[in-house]
């Protein structure tokens, strides 16, 4: 017989050595995963059998962490905003980073109603799904490409019960443009990271989707397509906001003015880094062809 705690500390020390720093907190959720018990609480006294299949089973679940893989994946689920998110190969995980766009947003259009709100690359529908639960909205869609990160978006949509939209398809196909109906906030976290910089990932992240991950030799491609292809999109006033990578503030808010957005801002997020910039766009030129239509 073995407690386990005996059972976690027995691991401590390889996991330790592989560099993961939250080495007992990770090894409270495998734990917890393995056997169904919450073992971020009291149950480190109580005994298991050396032969018990949750033994065998937490560490295999280990054996997968020193490998590298993602400790989101393997526990099948993440928190983000207070949601729960089914998460796993072909999906990125949810970071805390993005609560910052999500609270951004919230901060802004909080109290405004019937609000239409269109989350492109949607990956497993974090952002849309946190808005869509936290604001007065008519409608929130979901534009996400990837077949697999598709399922999970659908799978997290039911298990969060929202009223947020799948829609499969590129946001750079003009026919998904055009489905899409005239929005009060285009959000989205597009890929972003440079060439360069994919060279070096963190083992963990190497697990993760390099579609989700790659925004083109400078890591702009997607503001620049998006910027372009989705201001036409946005109603009188209508915010555009995007998550960005460290020290492309300059940039990409210098796309969004050259394409006529006002009140092109940054903000940080809670370790004080650029996280988002987001610009108004004032006059759009399809409002002015519907006023001059009527
Ligand atoms: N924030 C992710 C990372 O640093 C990148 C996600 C993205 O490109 N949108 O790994």
């Amino acid at each position: 017989m073995i407690t386990y705690r005996e059972l976690r500390n027995r691991w401590a020390e390889k996991v330790l050595k592989a560099g993961i720093e939250n080495a007992d907190f990770e090894l409270n959720e495998l734990l917890g995963k393995a056997t169904g018990v919450d073992c971020r609480s009291g149950a480190f006294l109580a005994l298991l059998d050396e032969q018990a299949e949750c033994k065998a089973e937490f560490e295999s679940l280990c054996n997968r962490r020193l490998k590298g893989e993602p400790l989101q994946y393997i526990l099948g689920e993440w928190e983000f905003y207070g949601l729960p998110f089914k998460v796993g190969k072909g999906v990125l995980i949810p970071r805390q980073d993005t609560e910052t766009i999500v609270e951004n947003a919230i901060n802004k259009l909080k109290g405004r109603e019937n609000l239409t709100v269109v989350d492109l690359c949607s990956g497993s529908g974090c952002i849309g799904i946190a808005l869509e639960k936290n604001l007065n909205c008519d409608e929130v869609l979901c534009v996400e490409k990837s077949d697999e990160a598709f399922e999970y978006l659908k799978e997290n949509i039911a298990l969060n019960k929202s009223d947020a939209k799948a829609v499969s398809g590129d946001i750079f196909d003009e026919e998904v443009i055009s489905i899409v109906p005239m929005a009060d906030l285009i959000v989205c976290n597009p890929p972003y990271i440079t060439g360069e910089d994919m060279k070096n990932l963190q083992t963990e992240v190497r697990f993760e989707p390099e579609t989700a991950l790659y925004g083109g030799d400078d890591g702009l491609d997607y503001y620049r397509d998006t910027v372009r292809l989705w201001k036409h999109k946005l109603k009188e006033n209508g915010m555009m906001l995007f998550e960005i990578g460290i020290g492309q503030e300059d940039d990409v808010m210098k796309i969004m003015i050259q394409h006529g957005f006002k009140d092109v801002r940054t903000r940080a997020d809670y370790c004080g880094k650029n996280r988002c910039v987001f610009g108004y766009m004032k006059n759009s030129p399809k409002l002015c062809t519907d006023v001059m239509s009527v």
